[in-house]
């Protein structure tokens, strides 16, 4: 039996992060005196809407256990090959004492705020439907390899961001049968797309990055250290 309207928090960790060539994984790097993770594991532990946060690591992972104090709230799962992997073990941890509903946050997005995931959270439940954060594409966006072929038309494109919320049924099932059937899946939304669910785009701000590359670490610095002196005003 599930709570109406209980929620989970998923947060796929399991990444090595090579595209930023770093000793350890990215999400340990530490930014404003905390590691990324930490960060993402804070800012998650403000929403008292949430029953458990479960963490996927690499079954060798030997950084976590110490941040676990964060909240009691936090669990370990075991990650898997690719994001969908560790989602979907995420899910199967949580199978016995499935929530209603799960919200899927990147660890490597540390700068989401709590007021886009409470508006995300919001306008799903009142629908009854699952959705995303997500920010308009603001650059003009060229199709092509060595060279320009043509401008796409951004007028209905978004960038997908972290949290996504979907209804544990539904995105466990979908992303079940979608990796099953060897479809590519690189968000939760893709999965229900393709599983012909409905996906809410929800506007969320364009900052909360996903920290990729070891430019995005400076950006990420000055953001975080910005968040944290506005909440200490
Ligand atoms: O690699 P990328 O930045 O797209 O990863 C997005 C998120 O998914 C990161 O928080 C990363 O740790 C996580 N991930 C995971 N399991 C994998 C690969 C990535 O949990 N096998």
């Amino acid at each position: 039996m599930k709570n109406n309207n209980s929620i989970a928090a998923i947060v796929p960790a399991a990444g090595v992060g090579s595209r930023m060539q770093h000793s350890a994984p990215k999400q340990y790097i530490k930014l404003a005196g905390k590691t990324i993770l930490e960060h993402t594991l804070c800012k998650l532990s403000q929403l008292k809407s949430l029953s458990q946060i479960v963490v996927a690591v690499s079954q060798t992972d030997p950084f976590f256990d110490s941040l676990a104090h964060i909240d009691s709230r936090i669990l370990r799962a075991n990650g898997g090959q690719e994001r969908a992997d560790s989602v979907l073990n995420s899910l199967l941890f949580l199978e016995n004492n499935p929530p209603e509903w799960v919200l899927v946050h990147d660890a490597a997005r540390p700068l989401v705020t709590i007021n886009d995931i409470e508006t995300l959270i919001a306008h799903c439940i009142a629908d009854d439907e699952g959705g995303i954060l997500a920010s308009k594409v603001k650059d003009t966006i060229k199709r092509g390899n060595t060279h320009s072929e043509q401008t796409v038309p951004r007028d209905d494109l978004w960038q997908a961001l972290t949290p996504q919320f979907f209804k544990y049924d539904e995105l466990k099932n979908a992303l079940q049968r979608a990796l099953c059937e060897g479809v590519t899946i690189t968000d939760e939304a893709s999965a229900i797309e393709w599983a012909n669910k409905p996906v809410k785009l929800i506007a969320g701000r364009s900052d909360n990055i996903k920290i990729t590359t070891p430019e995005d670490l400076d950006l990420a610095g000055f953001l975080l250290n910005k968040q944290q002196n506005e909440q200490a005003l």
